[in-house]
């Protein structure tokens, strides 16, 4: 049981009130196809101005994969797996609308929060976030990852092809996203769901019609009562040791960041080894009857905490 390496870091069930338990998986996000990212109202790319790297202090600028966008897709994610295991399991139909009517009931919404005004009966309910996102940024620099593209506009009435070209700038294909999603005070069922859904996770497109594939492969695992790195620092650390991107790298990396903890006694920093077997134990976890009752369960128990 590989997941075992992680129980100081995980609670029994969820509670309102969290404490300090905290896991950061560190991913490489890379990108498979062209990828838009941008905000809607602009046609640029997400820039930011940063150092080059750790050692190297001269600014330049990165696309920036913002934390938000992370989150709206892997939050749909979420949804989708468990409606269909609980469709496959016999649980019948559990819809949870995202944005606009949450179902505050469901695994999903207990590890990413929300807010509901529930129209019948009861009162405003809300559940706070334990699972937390970070922009990430290129590993490169913008010059390196950027392409400008053009595209046959589609008119959507006919869907046909019409004359008008338009350019995107878009990310190119292989531009790597050091990226770093944080857990807090989670169960080791919610842990499972987040490693299987950032396995799964494969379209990040801005627009449908355009690229937007990415894979994420999870690197690295630091534990502790504390974040104990930013994704920014993940980023500049790497960029000089990007010659030798590996789990490897990354655990010397952590292992470092360890020593500037607040508490770096209770920070644990996961071999590569131990990485992979986590991941994988948790990829061929089943998402039976057993394990849904589980997480759905801890979830009611949850919001009866919340009442009392
Ligand atoms: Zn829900």
């Amino acid at each position: 049981m590989s997941l075992e390496l992680l129980k100081d870091y995980l609670v029994e069930t969820p509670q309102p009130i969290i404490g300090a338990k905290t896991v950061q998986i560190i991913l490489f996000r890379e990108v498979m196809d062209y990828t838009v990212l941008r905000t809607e109202e602009t046609r640029e790319l997400n820039t930011a101005v940063t150092p080059r790297s750790i050692s190297q202090n001269d600014e330049i600028r990165r696309v920036a994969f913002l934390g938000t966008k992370q989150k709206a897709v892997e939050s749909r994610k979420m949804e989708r797996i468990l409606r269909t295991a609980g469709e496959a399991a016999g649980r019948g139909e559990l819809v949870c609308y995202l944005k606009d009517n949450l179902c505050l009931t469901c695994p999903r919404c207990a590890l990413f929060g929300g807010t509901n005004v529930d129209s019948s009966s009861e009162k405003k309910a809300n559940i706070k976030h334990r699972i937390v996102y970070g922009t990430a940024f290129s590993l490169l620099p913008f010059e390196d990852v950027e392409a400008s593209i053009t595209f046959n506009a589609i008119n959507d009435q006919t869907q046909k092809t019409g004359q008008a070209l338009g350019n995107r700038y878009a990310v190119r294909p292989a531009t790597l996203f050091p990226s770093i999603v944080t857990l807090k005070s989670v169960t080791q069922g919610e842990l499972v769901l987040t490693l299987k859904t950032l396995l799964a996770a494969k379209n990040y497109g801005a627009e449908t019609r355009i690229g937007g594939d990415l894979r994420n492969t999870i690197v690295g695992f630091v534990a502790g009562w504390e974040e104990v790195i930013t994704p920014l620092e993940l980023t500049l650390e790497l960029y000089d040791r990007h010659a030798e991107l590996s789990g490897e790298t990354v655990a010397t990396i952590l292992k470092q960041y360890q020593t500037y903890a607040g508490n770096p006694q209770q920070v644990k920093v996961f071999t590569p080894d131990e990485v992979d077997k986590v991941v994988e134990e948790a990829a061929n976890t089943l998402l039976d009857k057993v394990f849904l009752e589980r997480v759905y369960s801890d979830v009611a128990q949850y919001r009866e905490q919340q009442k009392g």
